[in-house]
């Protein structure tokens, strides 16, 4: 991954920049990421919490007690997925300014995924969470 990663919502109002670099680049299927993005998974790129910046006014929604989902009140477009206890926040591939600056390293939870959502066979894939 290179270049500086950036995005925002479909309105403009919300900004993001991303300084450091990326943990990860997975492809959740889990409900509650299909609920929450609205589609049929959530592709997400991971970052420490404290290496990407926000701006605009984003709002949040509790989808556990682990995970404030963010996103745009004015829009609605869904911002991120930020783990709070572990510092940790994944990013919505559809809101990056170049969407092609994620490439797939997983997909996980994949035992809820839609029958229709087909997967290159080369990138692994996990029924729940990856392995540590
Ligand atoms: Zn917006
Ligand atoms: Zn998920």
């Amino acid at each position: 991954m290179s270049g500086e990663i950036a995005g925002g919502c479909l309105c403009g109002a919300v900004r993001y920049v991303a300084s450091g670099p990326v943990v990860n680049a997975r492809v959740c299927h889990c409900h509650l990421c299909q609920r929450a993005i609205g589609a049929a998974f959530n592709a997400r790129l991971l970052f420490r919490r404290a290496d990407v910046e926000i701006s605009g006014p984003v709002a949040e929604h509790a989808s556990s007690e682990a995970i404030q989902r963010g996103f745009c009140p004015r829009c609605g477009t869904t911002i991120y997925s930020h783990r709070v206890a572990a510092g940790m926040i994944g990013l919505t591939s559809g809101s990056l300014d170049n969407p092609a600056q994620f490439v797939p390293e997983a997909h996980i939870f994949v035992e809820s995924k839609q029958p229709w959502v087909v997967l290159d066979p080369v990138i692994p894939a996990y029924p729940g969470a990856a392995p540590a």
